[in-house]
């Protein structure tokens, strides 16, 4: 038999760094609480007709596309906000808005893998639907805020545009969107020359280019000067005072944002408003980001429905946390190990278990038959803190002995104050 691997660009997950990946997903959770988004669970196979529609010709190029056996177009989805668009137009076209919703797993990209890149990665994401207002994009940008502080992320950095100005720049030269799309997608790449190339006329080139020069060290005095260079036009104009008003709301709510990127892009096409992204200076790729959508509903068959959203990268995170040197607290939970001194007791060891179980201490039972010299030295080697040994002389006093591995103590507890002695 050949030696199986993982599929490039798929990895297992294994101990510490599975422990990573679900502690991380636990804060997210957390923070939908806080936030009071409900959490929906989508399937990993849409069609490939849905995850496309709007995704951007850099995902759509990239997608998992299969025929399933039924001769489906279907595909693995690439991001969550195409399921969760679909849910607002189906199941849950009638419920009140404003719609709050979180999802957190997997999704697949075929990325060129490299640290930080891979082709299965997870992603928490958060969707707020109904409303236009910028207190919808304000919470969007906290709670991502919130939950950067709830991991203790050091020196996490928030950049943060407006497509609108570029959109509204290339619309008011009657650029047609494809076009818009492609210098978009390229600006988003950093490959300006190429993007100003695809600009029609000379003042559009110019226009853009000189957006570029509008960044400066604090982002209030940016967005002014995106609001002067643009304010004899209507569009563009219009979203750079949304995009001061997010801001404000933004800073107001706690959270200092860092850079405001006058010719900020992202890879998505459904994007239509306030863009962002957010970095850790240990890492240049980004964490997570998101931006408004205003469109997507209505183009998936729903009511035209105003949309925010986000999706924070679970592996990235992972990856900053360990940058950091920042292990997820794992505090209070001591690891006990469970045996008896003997065949005839395991029955009454099992029940001590269970019973410790049942007040939520986390045991593992012996159950490689071991002599006891053996499986304590194997529990000392796997770290295990506390054994819980069942003897017989102690069980007549309805006791056992509980030895401390580490200190190489032990003492005789009754079973009755045997889980208070896990309750740190
Ligand atoms: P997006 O859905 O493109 O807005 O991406 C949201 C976040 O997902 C990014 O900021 C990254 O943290 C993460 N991400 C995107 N692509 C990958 C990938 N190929 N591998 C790992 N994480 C990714």
């Amino acid at each position: 038999m050949p030696s199986f691997q993982t599929v490039r660009g798929m990895r297992d997950l294994l101990g510490e760094e599975a422990l990573a990946f679900t502690g991380i997903i636990g804060k997210a959770r957390e923070t939908a609480l806080l936030y009071g988004y409900k959490e929906v669970i989508t399937p990993v196979v849409e069609s490939f007709e849905l995850l496309s529609a709007k995704s951007g010709e850099e995902i759509r190029q990239r997608m998992f596309i299969f025929k399933d056996l039924g001769e489906r177009q279907v595909a693995l989805r690439p991001e969550f906000t195409a399921s969760i668009a679909r849910l607002a137009t189906t199941a849950l076209k009638n419920e009140p808005k404003p719609l709050r919703l979180f999802s957190a797993g997997s999704v697949y990209r075929y990325d060129e893998p490299q640290k930080g890149r891979y082709r299965e990665f997870y992603q928490s994401n958060f969707e707020l639907m109904g409303s236009s207002r910028p207190e919808a994009d304000a919470e969007i940008v906290l709670l991502t805020d919130s939950f950067m502080r709830s991991l203790c992320l050091r020196g996490y950095a928030f950049k943060i545009g407006h497509i609108g100005v570029v959109r509204g720049i290339l619309s008011q030269e009657n650029v047609d969107e494809k076009t818009q799309n492609a210098i978009l997608q390229r600006m988003d790449k950093k490959e300006y020359n190429e993007a100003f190339k695809l600009a029609p006329t000379e003042h559009c080139r110019n226009m853009l280019e000189g957006l570029l020069q509008l960044k400066s060290d604090d982002c209030f005095e940016t967005v002014e000067k995106i609001k002067a260079y643009v304010a004899t036009d209507e569009i563009p104009k219009a979203a750079a005072d949304n995009l001061g008003d997010i801001l404000k709301l933004v800073v107001d709510g706690g959270c200092p944002i860092q850079v405001v990127e006058p010719a900020f892009a992202r890879g998505l096409e459904y994007y239509t408003g306030m863009i962002f992204e957010i970095y850790i200076p240990e890492l240049d790729i980004a964490l997570g980001g998101g931006g408004r959508y205003d469109r997507l509903i209505e183009l998936f068959g729903g009511e035209a429905t105003p949309a925010v959203g986000c999706a924070h990268g679970i592996d990235r995170i992972a990856l900053a946390l360990q940058a950091q040197k920042n292990v997820l607290s794992t505090e209070g939970k001591k690891r006990v190990l469970v045996l008896a001194v003997n065949d005839l007791l395991k029955g009454e060891a099992l029940k001590i278990a269970q019973a410790l179980r049942l007040s939520g201490v986390g045991v593992e039972f012996e159950v490689m038959g071991r002599k006891m010299g053996k499986a304590l030295e194997d529990a000392d080697k796997r770290k295990v803190d506390y054994a819980v040994i069942v003897g017989e002389r102690e069980l007549k006093e309805g006791a056992v002995m509980l030895r401390n591995l580490a200190k190489r103590e032990q003492t005789i507890v009754p079973i009755k104050e045997l889980a208070k002695k896990f309750s740190f």
